[in-house]
């Protein structure tokens, strides 16, 4: 087991209505005929995985002009993105600079996850995402098919990507990147096989825990393919109980605490 240290790298948050959390919510029944709605506050974050054989980026958040015209405006009227910072900045509190980045891990490629790939255009370092995840991202940023949350100007950049296939991966000792499907098609989890402990970035297989742990999906614009998820959620569950592993969704409000006292 590899001696991991994590280190969160808060990206600001996204307002959403609670419905997008879950299916279920707001629908009228004969003891809530008129149930109400609420904004809610979701961190976005990154995760810098020190590895002593690389120093390792988890998500690249969302890009810093998102709320001035760089997500669509409708977008962004749904899902507001407030403190928003270039990536640098955000790492630079952190105690890290982009150069001491060696390798990209994206979870998957919507577009509060991938925003800062930019600032690795041009440069040599790997960045991991699931092949079904790049074909689908590009299907959906440059044609009329796919899903609305693929920006080309997130992605779209000359990038050293290193795409994996299959089931897993396993790019350093002790980090396994899990294909788990269903939020997005080439939804990766990264599982660190940690000293003492197991902890699994599992993204936005969960937009929060719930979604997880009670098995309660998201609304319907949020799984590509509702039952690739609930085949994932068994896969996870799996890898949680065989390992004891800590799992960790994508926009959970406990998340950037719980990774800070890992
Ligand atoms: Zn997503």
């Amino acid at each position: 087991m590899a001696d991991i240290s994590l280190t969160p790298v808060p990206r600001g948050q996204l307002v959403v209505d609670e419905g997008y959390l879950f299916e279920d919510v707001g629908l009228a029944t004969a003891s809530t005929p008129e149930p109400s709605h609420e904004r809610v506050r979701c961190p976005v974050y990154n995760v810098v995985v020190e590895h002593p054989d690389a120093t390792i980026l988890w998500d690249t958040g969302s890009h810093p002009d998102a709320a001035d015209g760089h997500w669509p405006a409708a977008m962004h009227d749904a899902f507001t993105h407030e403190d928003l910072h270039p990536l640098s900045e955000d790492l630079d509190a952190a105690g890290y600079d982009i150069a001491d980045v060696d390798a990209v891990v994206q979870s998957h490629l919507h577009l509060d996850h991938a925003g800062g790939l930019a600032s690795f255009a041009g440069t040599d370092v790997p960045v991991y995402v699931h092949r079904e995840e790049f074909a689908f991202a590009y299907v959906s940023a440059k044609t009329d098919a796919g899903d609305a949350a693929y920006l080309a100007a997130d992605f779209d950049h000359e990038l050293d990507w290193r795409l994996v296939t299959g089931e897993r991966t396993t790019p350093f000792p002790d980090v396994e990147l899990v294909h788990l499907p269903g939020h997005s098609p080439g939804l990766l989890a990264t599982v660190l096989h940690r000293a003492d402990d197991t902890v699994i970035l599992a993204g936005d297989v969960g937009f929060v825990d719930e979604n997880v742990t009670e098995r309660r999906p998201m609304d319907g614009s949020l799984l590509w393919n509702k039952q690739a998820w609930f085949d994932s959620l068994d896969r996870l569950a799996d890898l949680r109980r065989r390992h004891g592993a800590t799992v960790l969704t994508g926009h959970d409000p406990d998340a950037p605490d719980r990774l800070e006292s890992l």
